[in-house]
C-alpha cells in the first residue's frame, strides 16, 4: 500500500506509542491491554482527525482554497483540530456547530473544544439539534464563493475517502509496529462515530491482509446503521487505493450498546471508563467518544469476550480536552480525603 501517490502534508506527531497497559489489564483480571496513543498526535492536542487533514488540508492546498468550512457538535474534537491544521497552513476557517445535547451551561458552551477554536482563530456559528449541517455548510461556502472566496468544505469528522487515508496510514504504522515489536495483535478496539477513522483502518487492514479484526464501538447511531456507513466509506476507500473489493461486509463491525440516551450525553460507564483508566494508567479520556470506546471495552472484557492471553489494542482517538465542557459530570468520583489515604 502506497499512499505516497496522494497529496499529504505533514501536520501530526508520528509515530504515535503503542504501549502496554499493565495496571488496567490487572485490574481487569485480562487479557493483554494495549493502547495507540493518537491522542498525541500533537496538533493543539491532538486526536485522530489530525491524521485525516493531512490529507483533507493538502487538498484543499491543491485546489488552491483561501478558507476551510466543516461542522460538528458543540465539543467538536474535529472542529478544533481543522481550525489548527488551518492556522498552520495559513488558511482560514469557519466552525459550524450543531446543538445535539440541549446544554446551556458556561462550560459546555464556552470552555474545552470551543475555547480552543476561538483561540486558534476560528469564529462559530451554532446551529440547533438536527439542523441538515452538510446544506448548511453548502450556503455558508455559496455566500464566500458570491464574494470571490475559494472555500474547501470538509464534511463532519473528516470523513470521506481523503480523510480516511489517514487511516490507511495509521493501519499500515500499527502493523509496522507491532511487526517490530514481536506483538502479536489479536483485536482493535476503538469509538467510532463518522466512521472515517474505522473505514481507513479497515481498508488499510484489510487490504495488507493483516487478520487484524476491528470493533468499532458506537456513539451515536445504531449497529445497523453504523455498520453500513462505515462499510461504504471502507469500500469506497479501497476504491480510491486502487483495491476494489478488498473489503468484506463481514470485516466491519460495530457494537453499539454503549451509547445510552444519546450523542454526547454522559452514561455511567463512560464516567467509570475515565476514572479507570486516568486511575490505573494516567491516561485521559474524553467524555464522547474514547470514554464510551473504553466503557464498551471494559464491559466486554468482563464478559469474557477475549481469551486471557490474547492482546487486544484499543485505538485512543483524543478528545481529553472535552472534558472541560463536562465538569459536572464527573461529581460522582471526586476523591475523599480521608486521612488514611485517597481511598481509590
Ligand atoms: C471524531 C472522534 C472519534 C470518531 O472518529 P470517526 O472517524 O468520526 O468515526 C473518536 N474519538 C474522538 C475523540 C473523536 O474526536
Amino acid at each position: 500500500m502506497h499512499l505516497s501517490r496522494f497529496p499529504r502534508i505533514r501536520i501530526g506527531h508520528m509515530n504515535t506509542p503503542l504501549e502496554p497497559m499493565p495496571r488496567l489489564s490487572a485490574a481487569l483480571g485480562g487479557p493483554n491491554l494495549w493502547i495507540k496513543r493518537d491522542d498525541c498526535t500533537g496538533l493543539a492536542t491532538g486526536g485522530n482527525k489530525t491524521r485525516k487533514l493531512e490529507f483533507l488540508i493538502a487538498d484543499a492546498l491543491e485546489q488552491g482554497a483561501d478558507i476551510v468550512i466543516t461542522q460538528g457538535a458543540t465539543q467538536s474534537n474535529h472542529a478544533r483540530q481543522t481550525a489548527a491544521a488551518a492556522a498552520k497552513t495559513g488558511l482560514e476557517c469557519l466552525i459550524l456547530l450543531e446543538d445535539r445535547t440541549g446544554y446551556t451551561d458556561e462550560a459546555y458552551t464556552r470552555s474545552g473544544n470551543v475555547l480552543l477554536d476561538h483561540i486558534l482563530g476560528a469564529p462559530t456559528r451554532t446551529y440547533p439539534g438536527a439542523t441538515d449541517m452538510a446544506a448548511a455548510m453548502e450556503e455558508v461556502a455559496d455566500e464566500l464563493r458570491a464574494k470571490g472566496r475559494k472555500p474547501y468544505v470538509i464534511p463532519g469528522g473528516g470523513s470521506n475517502v481523503i480523510g480516511a487515508l489517514g487511516y490507511v496510514n495509521c493501519a499500515i504504522e500499527l502493523t509496522a509496529q507491532a511487526n517490530d515489536m514481536g506483538l502479536r495483535i489479536d483485536h482493535l478496539v476503538h469509538a467510532t462515530g463518522s466512521a472515517g477513522t474505522q473505514a481507513g483502518l479497515v481498508a488499510g487492514l484489510e487490504g495488507m491482509r493483516s487478520g487484524i479484526p476491528v470493533l468499532g464501538i458506537g456513539v451515536r447511531a445504531p449497529k445497523e446503521r453504523q455498520e453500513d456507513s462505515v462499510y461504504k466509506l471502507a469500500a469506497a476507500t479501497a476504491e480510491h487505493l486502487g483495491i476494489p473489493g478488498a473489503v468484506s461486509r463481514d470485516s466491519v463491525r460495530a457494537n453499539c450498546d454503549y451509547v445510552g440516551e444519546g450523542y454526547g450525553l454522559p452514561t455511567d460507564g463512560m464516567i467509570e471508563a475515565v476514572a479507570l483508566l486516568a486511575r490505573t494508567e494516567g491516561v485521559l479520556l474524553d467524555p464522547v467518544y474514547s470514554g464510551k470506546g473504553m466503557a464498551g471495552l471494559i464491559d466486554l472484557c468482563r464478559k469474557g469476550e477475549f481469551g486471557k492471553g490474547e492482546n487486544v489494542v484499543f485505538l485512543h482517538t483524543g478528545g481529553s480536552v472535552g472534558l472541560f465542557g463536562y465538569q459536572g459530570a464527573f461529581a460522582d468520583v471526586t476523591p475523599q480525603w480521608n486521612g488514611t489515604g485517597a481511598g481509590n
